[in-house]
């Protein structure tokens, strides 16, 4: 389905080659290939744009029409770009407060529930954690079975009030009784909606307010490409959140929404997820994802 990048800049710049020098139309045109193999990657038209403006400033500084090997400084000097772009390093959670209070966020279906689990299970099982999850979805009943479930495959307890269309007495009562029953990690699952409405925002800014969580984790499908990044920066808007969980790139996304993410919202992709499983679970790291962008 995708062109490999790498393979066609390094073909691009070997036609080019044969036709004697290279010159900076030649680059141009190269640049105008970066651009569209990011947009088939799933990277936003805008982003994919200023990426390509800075990568023909790097490439020119570097002497990419004088280098012996063109095509291959210029797949080096994207690839470090887009690891640089897309935060450089790892970035771990803050789980150093006792309890430790992680929110999600993100619209229904992307995945929350799913990573809540597989987070608490990671917290549990490498950092020692005591995870208590909290069902915070008032509008799905089927959202809290779905939680219980998850909560007794791993071993966690989920706390939930069946019944209470609070999310807001919810979440505050579920700290309350984490405190009270040692446990050192809350992980709050919230209601989501398919698109973005003003009720759900509402209700999950007074979430955030009143549990003021150490770490607000907004949730997003990498398959939903271009749109992921208007989601993002909706939710970022409202809640200020502190890293992006980026889920399902175990499908056929390059996942270039990563991209889009990091340059549009400047907060960092903290986890991904890689599966329906609940050791599905990988820390991001922007190399990797660069590997995988250029294919
Ligand atoms: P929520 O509505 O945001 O809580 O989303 P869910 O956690 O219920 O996930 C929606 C669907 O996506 C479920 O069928 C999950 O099994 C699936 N899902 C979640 N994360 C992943 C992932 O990383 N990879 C794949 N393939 N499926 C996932």
């Amino acid at each position: 389905m995708f062109e490999n990048l790498s393979e066609r800049l390094e073909r691009s710049f070997k036609i080019l080659k044969g036709q004697g020098s290279i010159t900076e139309i030649n680059v141009a045109e190269t640049l105008k290939d970066i651009r569209k193999a990011l947009i088939d990657a799933d990277v936003n038209y805008k982003v994919a744009k200023t990426f390509t403006d800075e990568v023909k400033e790097k490439a020119l500084g570097q002497d990419v029409l004088t280098s012996l090997q063109p095509g291959q400084l210029m797949v080096k000097i994207v690839h470090d770009e887009l690891a640089r772009l897309m935060g450089g390093t790892t970035v771990d959670v803050n789980i150093k407060a006792n309890p430790a209070i992680i929110l999600m966020s993100g619209l229904q279906g992307s995945g929350k529930t799913t990573f809540s689990g597989k987070l608490a299970s990671m917290l549990k099982s490498k950092r020692g954690k005591n995870p208590l999850l909290v069902a915070c979805d008032i509008y799905r009943p089927a959202a809290i079975d779905q939680l219980k479930v998850l909560g007794e495959q791993i071993g966690v307890p989920v706390y939930a009030e069946i019944g209470n269309k609070d999310a807001v007495e919810i979440a505050k009562n579920a700290v309350k009784f984490a405190k009270q029953n040692n446990h050192d990690l809350v992980i709050v699952d919230t209601a989501g909606r398919l698109a973005i409405d003003e009720q759900m925002m509402k209700e999950i800014a007074a979430v955030k307010a009143a549990i003021q969580p150490h770490e607000t984790l907004f949730v997003v499908d990498s398959m939903t490409g271009q749109d992921a990044v208007n989601t993002a920066k909706e939710f970022n808007d409202r809640l200020d959140f502190d890293g992006v969980v980026l889920t399902k790139l175990d499908g056929d996304t390059r996942g270039g929404a990563a991209l889009s993410i990091r340059t549009v919202v400047t907060k960092p992709i903290k986890f991904v997820g890689t599966g329906e499983k609940m050791d599905a679970l990988d820390t991001f790291h922007p190399e990797r994802m660069a590997d995988r962008i250029l294919g």
